[in-house]
């Protein structure tokens, strides 16, 4: 790989970072002096997010750096698609190990793609040497009045999923070679669990329809709890109705639900919304060609009760990636 020694920090900005400025009249100074300087709208809130990848928790030595820089904006684009905001800034620190052209000129490609795709600027960051560590702060706009929290979910309302889980946790077992797959190439695993679907258009367009929302980011039992504590409910959902990604025909139906309910990185998105809103709601499936599934109902008891077609409870063994139990995410090997 080349490797360009004499490359220091302010050349790596330069050569990588600044040379995409976006083109966002409320960048009024972006990447360059020691802050940058945005005009926030008057009418919204800011919403903010920060996210971490870190070599062999969240990526394999031997990923693409394209498909590193992919995920390093999808993930925190996922959770402003969650509250329904519209992004706008993005700050960037990466911590290198050695200033390797081909590994950034992948890595920025990457992430300009899809901050493109979504008119997001980078004005910002920080760049150091050190142990290969990439973090990802992602601001946007949302009107005060539309905003989807965790904390509001409803007794009586509907329980929806997104497009189907379960790909970024059978993408996983496939790179550590703990599954061999028939249909699913490494190339086509790598495509899964670091290209997830953006479903930004989706929240934008549920401000004004769900009741509470969150992204599915360390499985849909674990992340549809943090709604059920917060709202301080209790739910029913049916494996039967869970949308399981079409990737998993291979496996059994067992270990298919405890990738789609236990494994992460599906990045879809989990809402509530009362049944009055079940046609529009389906309207907007269509329109956006993003499947959105009733799994079962909000409840007024605490607890989450998974039960099966003929009315069993689910045995769900790994309850939701947590960092200080697991070693890589989702690595539990099927
Ligand atoms: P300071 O030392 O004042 O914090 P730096 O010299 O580290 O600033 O950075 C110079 C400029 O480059 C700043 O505007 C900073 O936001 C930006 N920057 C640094 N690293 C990155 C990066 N990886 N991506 C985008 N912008 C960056
Ligand atoms: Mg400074």
């Amino acid at each position: 790989m080349e490797k360009i020694p004499q490359m220091d920090e302010f050349t790596i900005i330069s050569e990588f970072f600044l040379k995409n400025k976006g083109k966002r009249p409320d960048v009024l100074l972006g990447i360059g002096d020691d802050c940058a300087l945005l005009q926030a709208p008057n009418t919204q809130n800011l919403a903010i997010s920060n996210d971490t990848l870190i070599l062999n928790r969240h990526f394999l030595p031997n990923t693409p750096a394209q498909a590193i820089g992919n995920k390093a904006l999808a993930v925190s684009l996922s959770d402003l698609a969650s509250m329904g905001a519209e992004p706008a800034w993005l700050m960037l620190s990466l911590t290198l190990p050695e200033a390797d052209a081909q590994w950034l000129a992948g890595f920025s490609s990457g992430l300009f793609a899809l901050a493109d795709q979504y008119n997001i600027s980078l004005v910002g960051g920080n760049t150091s040497q050190g142990p290969l560590n990439i973090s990802t702060t992602l601001l946007g706009f949302i009107p005060p009045h539309n905003v989807l929290r965790r904390s509001t979910a409803n007794p009586g309302d509907d329980i929806y999923v997104t497009g189907f889980l379960g790909n970024g946790g059978l993408a996983l077992q496939v790179l550590l070679d703990n599954f061999s797959s028939k249909t699913l190439d490494k190339n086509q695993a790598n495509q899964l669990l670091f290209y997830p679907p953006s479903r930004i258009k989706m929240g934008i367009a549920l401000r004004t329809i769900a009741s509470a929302a969150i992204d599915i980011s360390d499985g849909l039992a674990a992340d549809l709890q943090h709604i059920l504590d917060q709202s301080k409910v209790g739910a029913t959902i049916f494996t039967s109705k869970i949308p399981l990604s079409p990737f998993m025909k291979e496996l059994s139906n067992q270990q298919a639900l405890e990738l789609a309910l236990g494994s992460g990185d599906d990045y879809e998105l989990c809402f509530t919304a009362q049944p009055i809103y079940r046609e529009a709601i389906q309207d907007l499936a269509k329109q956006q060609a993003c499947p959105c599934k009733i799994i079962g109902q909000i409840e007024t008891p605490a607890g989450l009760n998974i039960l099966t077609d003929d009315g069993k409870v689910f045995d769900l063994p790994i309850t939701g990636y947590n960092h200080f139990n697991s070693r890589m995410k989702n690595s539990e090997p099927l």
